[in-house]
């Protein structure tokens, strides 16, 4: 007898679609978080999961959360499903989205469906993943039971960098399992690495003076200068350095082969008046460092390139996500990659991100192998960006997916 695979269904993916877009969880200010859970855990609890709402507590926000342009209760839903098997796999997603500002052609709170698309704010990243999960648990609990034992966290925050999500539930204990997908990514690549992420602060000090008589003061703007070149020549010195994990398919369509560090200097700011000499000048950027490079060393290099220089400045760094990298042979990667093989037709390429991931946060403190993959195309879904959309074919490709990772 042909085996019967559970199939999503599509109508009641786009009705769960288009109400997930309605919840203006747009952070800042972080809005509509417990509306949203709320409407989650019925869901959830009818497909027999045990859900937990898991608010951060005021004293821990006021602390972690220093913010002012975020708002309200920070809601975080966990949802458990134990079938006995002997591995639980942690499936992570974020329910807030970037703001919708511009002229969008459809309201970016309706999920719009034309031309084989949907449109919406947060369909891409990363709501149309958490439509698509949740048909796809409907479709495979009706006719069975998952090989793994399920641990759903839908979080907040994420999009501020903020540390009220993921991060929070990781160092509350409440991320375990064994195995991890993260949606909060594109269906062009499985991400099995990110980039970790450090801002950087230099205050060069000055004497201000009648710049008539320049001479009498010292100018920190001006010193400011031999800063700047000593950061553009390490530059050149951490940008000359390549991981092994390969760049997006994206950046690779423009010749960037492989994961790369980046030193950049993206503030300046100093001065108050033309014709007075500054006492002070702020730069600021940041530096991404590859899973290769150690977050300690990137910052000693940075304090042992400017210690010699004779300018006199404070150097502050701020550390954020680390870099993350699972090994691209483990047994999970490849199960994650056959199941997109098997759900949507294609064996995708392994990569690294860019950009810094709070989920690198969990994957280090957890040591549970991770694969990011999401529901939009880096190239096409216009992620935080006016007309966010993903092809519906992805849509239900990206939930056939699901069931072919979770099915017995
Ligand atoms: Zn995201």
């Amino acid at each position: 007898m042909p085996e019967i695979i559970p199939s999503p269904d599509p109508n009641y993916l786009m009705d769960l679609l288009k109400k997930i877009i309605s919840f203006k969880t747009v952070a800042p200010p972080g809005g509509c978080y417990e509306e949203i859970v709320d409407w989650l855990v019925p869901i959830f609890r009818e497909m027999g999961f045990a859900t937990q709402k898991m608010v951060m507590p005021e004293d821990v926000f006021a602390a972690k959360c220093s913010d002012p342009r975020l708002v309200g209760d920070r809601n975080n839903m966990r949802a458990d499903l134990s079938v006995g098997a002997e591995k639980t796999l942690v499936i992570y997603a974020h329910l807030d989205v970037v703001p919708a500002e511009g002229n969008w052609e459809t309201d970016p709170f309706q999920a719009v469906a034309k031309n084989g698309r949907v449109y919406g704010r947060g369909i891409s990243d990363c709501k149309g993943s958490i439509a698509a999960l949740i048909a796809a648990l409907k479709a495979l609990l009706e006719s069975g039971k998952p090989k793994y034992n399920l641990s759903v966290l839908l979080t907040t925050d994420e999009e501020v960098g903020g540390y009220s999500g993921l991060c929070y539930l990781t160092d509350l204990g409440q991320v375990k399992g064994d195995l991890m997908l993260c949606m909060d990514g594109f269906c062009d690549d499985v991400v099995i690495g990110s980039n970790g992420i450090i801002h950087w602060d230099v205050v060069v000090h000055g004497r201000s003076s009648h710049s008539g008589s320049s001479f009498l003061g010292i100018n920190a703007v001006e010193r400011s200068i031999p800063v700047m070149e000593a950061l553009m020549d390490l530059k050149k010195v951490v940008q000359a350095r390549r991981s092994l994990l390969p760049a997006s398919s994206a950046l690779e369509a423009i010749g960037k082969k492989n994961l790369m560090p980046m030193l950049n200097i993206t503030m300046i700011n100093g001065g108050i008046k033309e014709n007075i000499v500054p006492d002070r000048c702020n730069l600021r950027g940041d530096r991404r460092v590859i899973p290769e490079e150690s977050m300690d060393e990137a910052m000693a290099e940075i304090e042992r390139t400017l210690k010699p220089l004779d300018v006199e400045f404070d150097l502050k760094f701020y550390p954020g996500y680390p870099p993350m990298s699972v090994n691209p042979n483990h047994a999970w990667v490849t199960e994650v990659r056959e199941a997109v093989q098997r759900g949507m037709g294609f064996f995708p390429r392994l990569s690294g991100a860019q950009g810094s991931l709070d989920q690198a946060y969990a994957t280090e403190k957890t040591n549970i192998p991770t694969c990011v993959f999401g529901v939009g195309r880096q190239l096409e879904s216009n992620i935080h960006g006016l007309n966010e959309n993903v092809r519906i074919a992805d849509l239900n490709g990206f939930a056939r997916f699901l069931i072919e990772l979770l099915r017995l």
